[in-house]
Formats: C-alpha cells, sequence, structure tokens
C-alpha cells in the first residue's frame, strides 16, 4: 500500500495535470465514498472562480492586443519614414548596407537603440565590444566616437605589456609607441645626411626642404638628432632610468625597440629644449611642417594618447598626403590617424571630400 502511494505520488510529480486521475485510482481501490464527492464538490467550486480569471484573462488579452497592434501600426509608419534617409546614408557610407539592414531588424522591437546602433564610426570593431565598453566605463569624459579608435589602437592596455610588432619597419606611415615596436635588430637602408644627422632618403629630402623654406623666411632651422640606431637607444634609456628612474625615463625617452628615431624617419630639432616651442622658428614649424609631410608628434593635446610629454622640437616624416589629411581634419595625434587612414579605411565618398577640402 505505502509502496503503491509513493508510485502514484512519483506519477504526479511527472505529470501535474493527472491530479485527479490518481485520485480516482486510489479511491477505488480504498475506503471511503464520502470522500469522493467531497473531493469533486470542491473540484467543482474551483472551476467557477477559474472560469471567471478565465474570461477576465481573455479580456484583458484583447485590450492589450488592440494597444499593440495600434503601436506597431505607428511604428511601421515612422519606419517608412526612417527607410529613406537610412537607404541614402547608406549609399553614401558605400559598404554600410549590411549592417544597416541588419540594424533594422534589430531595432524593431527596442525603439530606444536604434540612433546609437546607426551612429557606429566605420572604425568600430564588433569583436572589441567588450574592451570599448570596459574603456568607456573607465573614462567616462572620453566621448564614444574616441573611444573606438583609442581601443583599436591599444590604449586600453596598459604602457609596453602585451605589444606587438611592426609588420614593415620601411612603411612610412608605421606607428610606433609604447604599444608597437620596431622588429629586432631594424635598421633602415637609405640614410641619407641632413646637416650632422642621418635620415631616410624620402624624409631627409622633405626636411631639407623645410629647413631652406625657413631660412627664405628668416629663421634658423637645424636637424639636431636623426637616425638613432637600437644600440644608441639602449645606452640613452639606461642613462635616463638611471638619473630619473624607469618612470620618469618614460615621459621622455622611449625604450630600445621603440623610438621613432630608430625609423629613420625622424629627427629633432635645434636646441631639443621646451623653450624652442616658444621661439619664431617653433612657431613657424607648428604652423608649416605639415606642408612638407611632417607633424610634430608630441603635444599638449595629444599627451594622453602618445603618453609622452609635449616635445615641440620632435619631428616625424609622415608624407604629404597624409600630413594634409591630419592638418585639415584637425586629427591631433599619428594614433588617431593610424587607426582612421591605415588600420582601417574610411568609405569612398568621405576620402574623396576629405581630398577636395
Ligand atoms: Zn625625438
Amino acid at each position: 500500500m505505502a509502496s503503491g502511494n509513493e508510485e502514484e505520488r512519483s506519477a504526479r510529480g511527472h505529470h501535474g495535470d493527472k491530479i485527479i486521475e490518481i485520485d480516482y485510482v486510489e479511491l477505488k481501490n480504498g475506503e471511503d465514498r464520502a470522500l469522493v464527492r467531497r473531493k469533486k464538490r470542491r473540484r467543482r467550486q474551483k472551476v467557477k472562480p477559474a472560469l471567471i480569471i478565465l474570461l477576465v484573462a481573455v479580456i484583458a488579452a484583447i485590450l492589450v492586443a488592440v494597444l499593440i497592434l495600434g503601436s506597431v501600426s505607428k511604428d511601421a509608419a515612422g519606419r517608412e519614414k526612417d527607410a529613406g534617409s537610412t537607404g541614402a546614408s547608406a549609399a553614401a557610407d558605400g559598404d554600410a548596407g549590411d549592417s544597416g539592414a541588419a540594424g533594422t531588424q534589430e531595432d524593431d522591437g527596442e525603439d530606444g537603440d536604434a540612433d546609437t546602433a546607426d551612429a557606429k564610426p566605420y572604425y568600430y570593431n564588433p569583436e572589441r565590444e567588450g574592451r570599448y565598453a570596459a574603456f568607456a566605463d573607465a573614462h567616462p569624459e572620453i566621448g564614444m566616437e574616441d573611444v573606438y579608435w583609442m581601443v583599436d589602437c591599444d590604449l586600453d592596455v596598459a604602457p609596453y605589456e602585451d605589444t606587438h610588432p611592426l609588420p614593415d619597419p620601411n612603411d612610412i606611415l608605421l606607428m610606433v609607441n609604447k604599444h608597437f615596436y620596431l622588429p629586432d635588430g631594424f635598421a633602415p637602408t637609405d640614410l641619407v645626411p641632413v646637416g650632422n644627422t642621418m635620415m631616410r632618403a624620402e624624409a631627409g629630402a622633405a626636411m631639407q626642404e623645410m629647413i631652406d623654406a625657413a631660412a627664405a623666411e628668416g629663421l634658423n632651422l637645424w636637424s639636431q638628432s636623426g637616425y638613432r640606431s637600437y644600440g644608441v637607444q639602449v645606452n640613452l634609456y639606461a642613462d635616463y632610468s638611471a638619473q630619473g628612474g624607469v618612470e620618469g625615463a618614460d615621459t621622455h625617452s622611449a625604450r630600445p625597440g621603440y623610438s621613432e628615431h630608430q625609423t629613420g624617419l625622424t629627427t629633432d630639432l635645434n636646441t631639443i629644449t621646451d623653450a624652442f616651442g616658444d621661439t619664431a622658428e617653433g612657431k613657424w614649424v607648428a604652423e608649416n611642417c605639415w606642408q612638407y609631410g611632417y607633424i610634430v608628434r608630441y603635444t599638449k593635446e595629444n599627451t594622453d594618447v602618445t603618453l609622452y610629454k609635449p616635445e615641440p622640437w620632435h619631428m616625424r616624416y609622415i608624407g604629404r598626403d597624409a600630413a594634409k589629411v591630419m592638418h585639415d581634419e584637425g586629427i591631433l595625434s599619428l594614433e588617431e590617424y593610424w587607426v582612421k587612414y591605415v588600420l582601417y579605411q574610411p568609405p569612398e565618398t568621405s576620402a574623396a571630400g576629405a581630398g577636395v577640402g
């Protein structure tokens, strides 16, 4: 008997809707018909409130359905209106067609996110979504558009941690910083003299042009410290860190392999002092160097990105086209340019627009 009850209970556990049937079985085998009637009556009484609840539920469901239909048709009208502009901007962006269509489908359920989803720039990489979010959380003062390119060039990673070797150390547009370094033993093969220093041929010719143009305006520029080999940088960095500790040295001196001077595309002008920025020469360079394919690599506007103190004397050659884009677009660091024009390329139409401007 006891074991029989146990079996029935376990059956109930698995099939909750068989309670009635099981009760009958139990009672046919057993003892009390009055109990059957009582149970039946209790069940019948339960049916009435259940019916009322069902009716209320049906009415509520109809009301909800009416409300939903109303808002859906409103949505549909809105979406048709948006479709025109979405199509136009997708065409303008060139390759945005696919993501635009996916975005529209995803947005059907949630009205609020539509705008942010559409605002993702072309250098947004969905694989880095977690890193973008973490960096944005840690830096609420930085706008999302900047968060994307900053994470794209590893600014969410501590300097000198998880660093990457540069695949092509001869690329004029390479980006050497505290995250990207030159391959071991790299030395440029086309060095030419500029004054008492050496630079790669293309960069050296452009630097000489700039020095001559400044001279024509009565300004005296000279190349003071150009190409430095890996070995020279080893000694230089060792001296600086012996004097001011590693932390102090890192604010103004690159670790070996991480120095732009090893590329042959860089030189330090004149006195190599902060005061240079306030001289007529320093001001002229800041204003005009882009016309010769140069940038002032470390400025007070980009310290948070380069992680170096401002160096108004440190010139980096990137070529005239790139320097013009940075100048015209107001791009303040090579890091930002590198993400937006080297790692990713802007959609064709806006690149043409940049060329016109
Ligand atoms: Zn320098």
